[in-house]
């Protein structure tokens, strides 16, 4: 019998079932057992060769090329990180903010930021931070929608992760652009076991125009801290606001973390970088350089 080859896209992983999306509907596949033994297994986000079944199973023979690759959430494709962030309830940590958007450039994604519960005072504070930098802000109201369509329309196409501190709106946020998925909300006290992320599947939800969205609950600081893989030196490249000042720094080599003769401090006390940004990037480089780098 000759086998029925298409390609799908995985968008759920669970105990080594993947539900594939592809044009003959949803297929429940299993995986080739010589993926295990490559070390390359399949993930969600992946596109995939499968041989279907025609009875709605099927079988991953093939992983396509991938763009990118995340342990957490465990990922591939990923084309931006969603990083919601709010003024208040729960205040912004502007470090794990910062590091969460170097995660997203090291690995290949745009990170743009999602300024919610935009109804309480000071989002456009905290919009302008990331405005400044260059970086893409949307503004939402997630329980009205205010604002929704716009992000709507920027996720369209795309895979992106849904990021941020515990009540900070992404469930809501998941109800307001996926129609049909019913995220569970309310407030932390009421569901302290969704933080936990003790289950390890990931699940695609698909998105009004098409895309996707991933749902990361529970990003702590210590899974943050395991993502940003990368040598001190680079640090300055996942802070594209400093890209137009590096080149005047008076030494060559210059770490910006020290302001005699660097240009990205001067920019900084200016008033031309925000100040919040060059004291994650301090922070963070003194953190990268407690690790042993090898090539
Ligand atoms: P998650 O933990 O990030 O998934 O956050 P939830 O979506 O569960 O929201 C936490 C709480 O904030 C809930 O009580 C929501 O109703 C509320 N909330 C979500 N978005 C907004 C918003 O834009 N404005 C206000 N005032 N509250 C919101
Ligand atoms: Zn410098």
């Amino acid at each position: 019998m000759v086998q029925n080859i298409i390609t799908g896209r995985i968008i759920k992983e669970k105990r080594g079932l993947f539900t594939c999306e592809s044009e003959k509907g949803m297929i429940m596949s299993r995986a080739a057992s010589r993926f295990r033994n490559t070390g390359i297994a399949p993930v969600a986000g992946d596109e995939v060769l499968l041989s279907d079944n025609g009875d709605g199973t099927g079988f991953i023979t093939e992983i396509l090329p991938r763009r990118n690759y995340f342990l957490r959430p465990h990922i591939a494709n990923v084309d931006s990180f969603l990083i919601v962030i709010t003024s208040a309830n729960p205040s912004p940590d502007l470090y794990v903010i910062d590091k969460l958007s170097c995660v997203a450039l090291n690995g290949g994604a745009e990170p743009v930021f999602v300024v919610n519960k935009n109804d309480l005072s000071g989002g456009d504070w905290l919009a302008q931070i990331y405005r400044k930098c260059g970086f893409k802000v949307f503004q939402t109201v997630a329980n009205s929608g205010q604002g929704t369509e716009e992000l709507s329309n920027y996720a369209s196409g795309k895979i992106s992760v849904l990021c941020g501190a515990s009540g900070v709106g992404k469930s809501s946020l998941i109800n307001a652009l996926c129609p049909g998925v019913a995220a569970e909300t309310g407030d932390i006290s009421d569901r302290i076991g969704r933080g936990k992320n003790t289950t390890r599947h990931t699940e695609l939800f698909p998105i009004r125009g098409g895309g996707y969205i991933v749902d990361s609950p529970g990003f702590s600081l210590l899974d943050i801290s395991e993502a940003l893989n990368a040598p001190p030196e680079e640090l300055a490249g996942l802070f594209p606001e400093f890209e137009n000042y590096i080149y005047n720094c008076r030494y060559r080599g210059c770490t910006h973390t020290k302001d005699e003769g660097c240009a990205v401090v001067a920019a900084s006390i200016r008033g031309e970088i925000p100040r919040s940004r060059l004291d994650s990037y301090n922070a963070l480089y003194s953190e990268l350089s407690k690790h042993r780098w090898s090539k």
